[in-house]
């Protein structure tokens, strides 16, 4: 594992988190949500961003699923790419759902709890 590579958990950005409801209620929300093109898939680690060419494009790693990057991250424009297509993405990442399941954790409850 590089010194480049971030262990996020649910944490995608500082300032963007995915709750278990985003994937349970429709499962190309999270796409949506963290707008990622699901047509763009880069098996191997983009030498440059699609989006804004920059070259400081980093691995991210989502704790409880796969073992290794799911994500790649642009770190100048923010743009999230798939290394695997959206199924195979959703699949892993629906084994993290132990992990998705206590917000409190997170000092964060979903808007639907608060009834
Ligand atoms: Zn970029």
């Amino acid at each position: 594992m590089g010194k480049s590579e971030r262990k996020v958990g649910i944490m995608f950005t500082k300032s963007r988190l995915v709750m278990l409801s985003d994937l349970a209620e429709n499962e190309s929300n999270i796409f949506e949500e963290l707008e990622i093109n699901t047509d763009l898939i880069h098996k191997k680690k983009p030498d440059e961003c699609p989006c804004c060419s920059s070259d400081n494009v980093k691995g991210l790693e989502v704790i409880g699923t796969y073992d290794g990057n799911l994500f790649w991250e642009c770190y100048e424009c923010e743009s999230v790419f798939l290394r695997f297509n959206a199924k195979t993405t959703l699949k892993y990442l629906e084994k993290a759902i132990g992990l998705w399941t206590n917000p409190e954790d997170w000092a964060y409850v979903p808007r639907s709890e608060f009834n």
